[in-house]
């Protein structure tokens, strides 16, 4: 398939790879969500499995593809045209195509070896080709090939679901090159949106390595101090694991697996490791468990289950019954959930718990450090990306202290380690870096985020104006879910006066790992509406409008950085600037009917507008349609590919798999522009005809008489449909300016905000963050 048939420009920064087309062998969890994943980045893959039984030579590479969609594997659907399924009987020649080969067959290494025979004889020389594997040391991996198979040969470790999680350890052998070993960590970072984390061959790599240990002390000191699995698990998120906890996680991973990862871990080991004292396959509640096909979720039952009328039941780790679940509030722990200092010091069950577990897994990882990684920041890389860890052991611990009685009781039992004792010194991570393991101080270097700099211009407690260095400045939304504060907009102001003079090009973007923007906040919009402000609700709509508008016209270029939330406002923010650079994984919409609203910032306005450019005087009908069925519905892009199907970005607008790249190539897309800018010339809205607006609202009628809509949604469409085709100019048939039209926006907004109805569904949306249907 020639890359032009691609539904998809390849994300930026992909054609620098060298990575032109890929092939993945395995159609299973693992490989069909990896080959799903360089579609994400408009690349073709062929996806190879073994050959069909029944439904065809190709079923078992088709049903992989089938499995993607259905579990969003794809960023939109269109993306699954880029795969080719095959066999490996009928199309191995095809990987003679391939510029780099994924191994992510079972995990055996016979069959992955006797693969490898057939791959090496069609393989061009130089393609790389890695494997999946979570378990195999490399070096027997290649240990029956040659040494040309052996140089173009890595392991790339992929997490579950592999659009998901953002880790992939690299493990690298002798015969590599650091050319080879570069390329694959480029492709991993700008094609696949990776963070590649070096490792050395050794079992499990870090993350499972350290992940298992935490896994297996957190269930045999819980049951040895004699905790419920609850507060177990809400120690655990309290020290920032995610809310499943390690109770929670065994049910998903699979009690029944035990044997198979933690017995062979166990015996992959070195002598002496730690990593044996806690003996989870030879645990007695372990083996129990999986006796009685109390295997987690796949069972329905585990160390969780769900009882009669679906109440959450617990196992009682003493008796072996089930009893209801009593969940323990993070408020109730010592410490109030936050301080986890405090937890730590607790004398208590729950504190004794806490430091025990942080104290093995913390003197872990410093005592195996050296064997597993070069540094500290990679082992915490690894546990953050692969675990979701909020901070891995060595930040954690920098953080609170290593003063924990625990740790130096463990590091004293352990023998000493030079890892701990360099720490002591100055911390596991300084201005310099990430401690290496060797214990004798030197530090890795690190590369920091374009926002890390004390470049700051101007600021306040809602937003600032930083310094990106070369003529380009970066309007940094600081508030809550980088929402529109009023006084976000103070900053706005003064940086749309400085234009030209302080900086050449803006971009719009910040470091916040959730959001761009959730745009306005509904709590200060009902405060305003109530007036319990001195700023009145229509002053705060016409001041972001005249804002937001005035960007739009500034004499130097505006290059919205849009990732994660990017909602309502903060959509109608990027929608006013000259380009977007999206990160893959981008939430855009204007979901605004879900709290009774319709957008008030120019969002109706500017959409129009972009469906429009170019048309040919049969099209604004169509435009027309398409931007009020996205508004009236409420939709949002769960991805930036989608974004673009919906129009929310426009076609020529860039993508990045990695978050990390995107402030980067936000300011080299504005530096691009800044020569020879001039703004875009003033914008006029067409007349629509006149019978436009009723039109609109024919599959809306149509949609209350199904019962499919209600009439509170029906009278927020007919608002929103008499803004978009210009309100009482359709009559006269008069265009409409940007302004004439916000204006109409912010009419409609102030008329809807006062309803009760609107009322009641913002209120809802505030109580349980779901739409209320009235
Ligand atoms: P899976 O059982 O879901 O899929 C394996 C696929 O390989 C199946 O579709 C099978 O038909 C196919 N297959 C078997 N032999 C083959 C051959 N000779 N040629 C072509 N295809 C063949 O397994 P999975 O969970 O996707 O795991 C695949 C690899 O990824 C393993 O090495 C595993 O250790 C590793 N891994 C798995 C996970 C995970 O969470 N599942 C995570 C990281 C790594």
């Amino acid at each position: 398939m020639p890359q032009s048939s691609s539904p998809y420009r390849p994300a930026l920064g992909v054609e620098e790879t060298g990575i032109r087309r890929a092939a993945v062998i395995g159609a299973g969890a693992m490989g069909a969500g990896i080959a799903a994943q360089f579609a994400n980045a408009g690349l073709a893959v062929d996806l190879l499995d073994v050959p069909g039984k029944a439904g065809g030579r190709n079923a078992p590479a088709e049903a992989g593809i089938a499995r993607q969609l259905k579990s969003h594997g794809f960023m939109a659907e269109e993306g699954a045209a880029l795969l080719r399924a095959g066999n490996i009987e009928d199309d191995l020649h095809r990987l003679a195509e391939a510029d780099w080969i994924v191994e992510a067959v079972v995990e055996n290494l016979e069959i992955k070896r006797s693969l490898y025979a057939k791959i090496d004889a069609v393989r061009r020389p130089g393609t790389i080709v890695s494997s999946n594997t979570s378990t195999i040391p490399r070096r027997e991996l290649v240990a029956a090939g040659g040494d040309r198979f052996a140089a173009d040969f890595v392991i790339t470790h992929f997490f579950n679901p592999p659009r998901v999680m953002r880790l992939v350890e690299i493990v690298a052998g002798p015969e590599n090159s650091d050319d080879l070993v570069r390329r694959v960590a480029n492709a991993t970072r700008s094609l696949l949106g990776k963070s590649a984390v070096m490792c050395r061959d050794t079992p499990g790599f870090i993350a499972n390595r350290i992940g298992c240990y935490w896994l297996a002390a957190g269930v045999l000191e819980a049951a040895r101090l004699g905790l419920t699995v609850e507060e177990a698990d809400a120690v655990n998120a309290a020290l920032g694991v995610p809310r499943t906890g390690v109770f929670g996680l065994m049910d998903l991973i699979g009690i029944d697996l035990v044997p198979a990862i933690w017995g062979s871990l166990m015996q992959a080991v070195p002598a002496g490791d730690r990593f044996r004292r806690f003996d989870l396959p030879g645990s007695p509640l372990i083996g129990s468990l999986i006796a009685e096909g109390r295997h987690g979720r796949k069972t329905g039952q585990g160390f969780y289950r769900k009882g009669k009328e679906g109440r959450r039941e617990a196992l009682d780790l003493v008796s072996g019954a089930y009893r209801p679940a009593a969940a323990v509030a993070s408020k109730d722990l010592p410490g109030g959930g936050r301080d986890v200092a405090a937890l730590l010091a607790d004398e208590g069950r729950l504190g004794v718990y806490a430091a025990s577990l942080f104290s093995e897994v913390l003197a872990y990882a410093a005592a195996c450090g050296p064997e597993i990684a070069e540094d500290v920041g990679s082992i915490d890389a690894a546990i953050e990306l692969g675990y979701s860890w909020r901070e891995g052991p060595f930040r954690m611990a920098d953080r609170i202290g290593l003063q924990v009685p625990a740790v130096e009781r463990l590091s004293s039992e352990a023998g000493p380690s030079p890892l701990l004792a360099a720490a002591a010194q100055k911390g596991f991570y300084s201005q310099d870096g990430a401690l290496l393991t060797g214990g004798d101080g030197r530090t890795a270097s690190a590369s920091p985020s374009l926002l890390a700099g004390d470049a700051q211009i101007i600021g306040n407690a809602g937003a600032r104006l930083r310094d990106l260095g070369d003529g380009i400045a970066c309007f940094e939304i600081t508030s809550k879910m980088n929402s529109f504060a009023p006084e976000v907009f103070d900053i706005l102001e003064d940086t749309l006066a400085r234009a030209g003079r302080d900086f050449q090009g803006l971009v719009l973007g910040n470091d916040d790992r959730r959001a761009f923007s959730a745009g306005a906040d509904l709590s200060s919009i009902l405060k305003l509406l109530d007036g319990g402000d001195e700023l009145s609700l229509e002053d705060y709509l016409a001041r972001g409008q005249r804002l937001f508008l005035g960007m739009k016209y500034l004499p130097v270029p505006v290059v919205a950085a849009v990732h994660g939330f990017t909602l309502g406002g903060g959509c109608e923010f990027m929608l006013h600037a000259d380009a977007s650079v999206a990160h893959a994984e981008l939430n855009a919409g204007l979901p605004e009917t879900k709290v009774g609203l319709i957008p008030g910032w120019g969002g109706g306005t500017q959409l129009l507008l972009r469906g429009l450019e170019g048309a040919d005087g049969e099209r604004p009908p169509a435009v027309l349609a398409a931007v009020f069925d996205l508004i009236r519905s409420g939709a949002v892009a769960s991805s930036a590919r989608q974004a673009m199907r919906l129009g929310l970005l426009r076609k020529g607008d860039g993508i990045t798999m990695h978050r990390e790249d995107l402030l980067p190539a936000a300011k080299a897309k504005a530096l691009s522009l800044v020569s020879g800018y001039a703004p875009p010339p003033k914008a006029a809205l067409p007349a629509f005809e006149p019978s436009a607006c009723g039109g609109l609202l024919v599959p809306v009628a149509e949609g209350v008489a199904a019962g499919r809509l209600t009439e509170t949604d029906e009278t927020i469409a007919a608002v929103l449909a008499f803004v978009l085709t210009g309100g009482k100019a359709a009559e006269s048939g008069e265009s409409l300016t940007e302004e004439g039209m916000m204006a109409l926006e912010r009419q409609a907004f102030l008329k809807l905000v006062s309803l009760p109805a609107s009322r009641a569904r913002m209120e809802h949306m505030l109580k349980t963050g779901k739409p209320l249907r009235n």
